[in-house]
């Protein structure tokens, strides 16, 4: 999508951090961390939301879980903990309408979230 966000990070138009990308997914550091590792997943495809995800996305929903829990591993996050966090829709504080999960860890992270 030409004015999405996440699209054009994907594409080079805007620079970001990128720390893993394939030919489904692409992962790259949030600009704004919540936490010490703060990293975003998104897949390659634009979808907006998890909300409109169908079972054709199963797979690639998937993906973006592995990708992320690799990332954390292999930054060391893995035996303290990490939290992987997909927010859907406005009210849940989805900012951007391309799917993206949140990988957070590097401190003790509250719960329940705000
Ligand atoms: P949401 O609020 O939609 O769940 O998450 C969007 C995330 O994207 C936020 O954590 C925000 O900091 C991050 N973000 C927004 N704009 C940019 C950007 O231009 N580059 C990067 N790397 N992250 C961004
Ligand atoms: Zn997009």
């Amino acid at each position: 999508m030409s004015d999405c966000l996440f699209c054009k990070i994907r594409d080079g138009q805007i620079p970001a951090a990128v720390t893993f990308r394939d030919e489904d997914v692409l992962a790259f550091k949030d600009i704004s961390p919540k936490a010490p590792f703060h990293q975003l997943v998104i897949p390659i495809r634009h979808l907006a939301s998890l909300a409109t995800a169908t079972t054709e996305d199963t797979a690639l929903l998937g993906k973006l879980m592995l990708v992320g829990a690799r990332l954390a591993r292999e930054s060391g996050q893995a035996e303290g903990g990490f939290r992987v966090v997909m927010n859907a829709g406005a009210d849940a504080g989805q900012s951007v309408l391309h799917v993206h999960l949140h990988v957070l860890a590097g401190r003790v992270l509250a719960w329940p979230p705000g």
